[in-house]
């Protein structure tokens, strides 16, 4: 039961984000959600899950690839009992062709802002006496493929940063943790999936089925409910020594 603790997930107005903070708040815990944007419908999907799970939930507009921003966003949020490092993008090119500024976007974001939100929250964490930060990283956190330069070198330093973040925080009833899926149906994927079609001349179903979910032994998309069900184990007692790892949902892929 998570009652009483504060979650604060990055870029979780959609996707992955949006599907933790919604299963952080079905265990009790109040939520922040966050993205760059400051839309209606942001402030609307707070509203709905506190009305749905009957905690506090609250969106707070802040940019992930701004180091100002990512501290600004902890302070605000005031609390933070459980950090979600969620927010990433990625994008596709060989490495000749990689344009600098998407790799400097890509590190910010994936990697960066999970460095200035840690630094804020730790201490939130050891006044508290009990903290869990949760960093989505990727099975490509573990393993590479080919014209994701940025992205794969991000997802490695996201889990080298958990590590340290585990080992600063050893006994002090606080852990940290990378998540590693494969793929999961959610925008950022849907966004890849024309630029595969044009770059294997497929079509949709054989690109999905082919090409992306070629490493994922199941050959199903991992789900959104259970990356939450995920992290809802991660803040669990049951979890209280595991800290310093990867766990990976991903159908399998890590194990090829
Ligand atoms: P998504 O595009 O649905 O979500 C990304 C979120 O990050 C959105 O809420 C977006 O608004 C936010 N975001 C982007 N740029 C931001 C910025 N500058 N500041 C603040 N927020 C920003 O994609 P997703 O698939 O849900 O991805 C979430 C995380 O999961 C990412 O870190 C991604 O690398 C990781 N991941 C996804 C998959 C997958 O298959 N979908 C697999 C492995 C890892």
């Amino acid at each position: 039961d998570l009652s009483g603790k504060t979650a604060v997930i990055t870029g979780s107005n959609s996707g992955i984000g949006l599907g933790i903070a919604r299963e952080l708040a079905k265990a009790g815990a109040n939520v922040v959600l966050n993205s760059f944007t400051d839309r209606k419908e942001d402030h609307a999907l707070a509203a709905e899950i506190a009305r749905v799970c009957g905690v506090t939930a609250r969106y707070i507009k802040a940019d992930m690839s701004k180091g100002d921003e990512c501290r600004a966003l902890i302070e605000e949020a005031g609390a933070c009992d459980i950090l979600v490092n969620n927010a990433g993008i990625q994008h596709v090119a060989c490495i000749d062709e990689f344009p600098v500024e998407k790799w400097d976007a890509i590190l910010a974001i994936n990697l960066s802002s999970a460095f200035h939100t840690t630094a804020v929250a730790l201490p939130l964490m050891r006044k508290a006496g009990w903290g869990r930060v949760i960093n989505v990283a990727s099975a490509h956190g573990l393993t590479a493929s080919p014209y994701k330069s940025a992205y794969v070198a991000a997802k490695h330093g996201i889990v080298g940063l958990t590590k340290v973040t585990a080992l600063e925080c050893a006994g002090q009833s606080i852990t940290a943790n990378a998540i590693c899926p494969g793929y999961v149906l959610t925008p950022l994927v849907e966004a890849q999936i024309p630029d595969q079609m044009k770059t294997h001349n497929m079509d949709r179903d054989t690109v999905v089925r082919e090409v992306m979910l070629a490493r994922q032994p199941s050959r199903e998309f991992a789900t959104v409910e259970q990356l939450g069900g995920t992290a809802v184990f991660l803040c669990s007692e049951a979890a209280a020594q595991v800290t310093g790892t990867t766990i990976s949902v991903d159908g399998g892929w890590t194990a090829m």
